[in-house]
């Protein structure tokens, strides 16, 4: 039989182990915020109080009811926020840069394993939690169902990391995104996409998927180095069964006729839209469907050339030239009324934290000339809607998940300050700042 005493080292020990998890928090929490961004109405308010109970938040007013034994949180020297969103993330996948690039996905397969790539992802997830994305839409490149198996991992609280909505393998034609697999080496691309020939095969694939455990269903609409397109049969068959299992469709679409076809089958955002016309974009907005522009912004170009070696400094006019495309086009959107959902695809490895890399994204849409308050919005509110989570994520209000970041600083006349966070708290559990 135990003594207490054995029992007590037991208990001691077994929680030193679990220190690596960050413990639930359960007792009522009062936030005493500096001001806070309303992104429903696209504004910033000034001092409020949040009161949040159960994970979720109950009250927000400039005076909140404090219950019995309530923990105040002081965050009045900062700027609080929704938790943001990421809508583009491949968490269990990581390019170096190098001569070998294009070899990277076949490397991630047969040389690196999913059970690595796993853990890999693993430790990359605490880092968007650490940038304050404590949201994120995972879009495949995870081999078979490793995001699932994550979101499940960070369900259960056996790590830290931001809530997911994974898809699973992404739809796509013969190939998948690896160039050039020879005869009787196709089948190597199954292990990452879920391969499709035919309407009927594609409906069947959306089942699977469900099934599986996906939320959400990644299509390639093109599939660039291959030049296999998914039909317009397929995709409209993808999204028709999509309706069924009540998910929605994300599109990987980089030129216009790619970002067309998927959008006339009625898919619910764009991914990347790198090429695109206007009157796509028109068709886009007359339909309701999102762009998500996983552009590059000005500090991550640099750190790109450092990382490879990059010759003589770059002038700010040659940096504007070589940003100058994907900036036109997102303002084209923008003005075109195509609702902008912010997403990174970050899987090139900057040598930082990955949440952070990911984070540099806003940068590359306030860059672009949209406003500090409509790249939050992307990044809140309008994610929250394409995720189906209108009122839960993205928004500080009576209702809503307790996902709530502070930054140091305000974002609307220095956007850096976003990356000063100082504060993280995911349904209702501090990660960053706990008292
Ligand atoms: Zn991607």
């Amino acid at each position: 039989m135990k003594t207490i005493a054995a029992v007590l080292v037991a208990v001691v020990v077994s929680a030193l182990l679990l220190g690596a998890q960050t413990p639930r928090d359960t007792i009522p929490t009062v936030i005493r915020a500096g001001r806070i961004f309303d992104s429903e109405a696209g504004t910033f308010l000034p001092a409020r109080e949040i009161l949040v109970r159960r994970g979720q938040i109950v009250q927000v007013a400039e005076k909140v009811e404090r219950p019995a034994g309530a923990r105040v949180v002081d965050l009045t020297r900062y700027t609080v926020l929704p938790g943001l969103i990421d809508a583009h993330t491949h968490l269990l996948y990581l390019e170096a840069l190098g001569d070998g690039q294009a070899m990277e996905g076949i490397k991630a397969l047969v040389n690196e394993g999913l059970p690595l790539r796993a853990l890999h992802a693993a430790a990359r997830a605490r880092t968007f939690l650490d940038a304050g994305i404590t949201t994120v839409r995972d879009l495949g490149n995870s081999g078979r169902y490793g995001d699932v198996a994550l979101r499940q991992a960070i369900v259960d609280g056996a790590i830290d990391g931001p809530r997911i909505i994974a898809s699973g393998p992404g739809i796509s034609s013969v190939g998948g995104q690896y160039p050039g697999l020879k005869p009787g080496y196709e089948q190597l691309a199954t292990d990452e996409y879920r391969i499709v020939r035919n309407p009927d095969d594609a409906a069947d694939a959306v089942r699977e998927l469900v099934t599986m455990g996906a939320q959400v269903i990644k299509i390639y609409s093109n599939n660039t180095p291959n030049l296999g397109y998914l039909t317009l049969p397929e995709m409209q068959a993808i999204v028709a069964a999509a309706r069924l299992y009540n998910v929605r469709v994300a599109a990987h679409a980089t030129n216009d006729a790619a970002v067309y076809r998927a959008a006339l089958a009625g898919v619910n955002s764009i991914e990347h839209g790198y090429q695109v016309a206007d009157s796509t974009l028109a068709l886009m907005a007359k339909n309701g469907i999102t762009l998500t522009p996983t552009d590059i912004d000005s500090v991550s170009f640099l750190q790109l050339l450092k990382i490879q070696g990059g010759g003589a400094p770059v002038s700010p006019g040659q940096m504007a030239g070589y940003l100058a495309q994907g900036r036109n086009r997102l303002m084209r959107a923008v003005k075109a009324g195509v609702v902008i959902t912010a997403g990174s695809d970050n899987y090139i490895d900057f040598r930082e934290p990955q949440g952070y890399a990911a984070k540099q994204v806003l940068q590359a849409y306030r860059g672009a000339g949209m406003t500090a308050v409509q790249v939050l919005q992307a990044a809140t509110i309008n994610d929250a809607r394409l995720l189906g989570r209108e009122g839960r994520l993205g928004v500080i209000k009576a209702g809503a998940l307790a996902d709530l970041i502070a930054v140091e600083g305000d974002p609307e006349q220095d956007f850096t300050a976003i990356n000063r966070v100082k504060f993280v708290m995911k349904d209702g559990t501090i990660y960053v700042g706990r008292p």
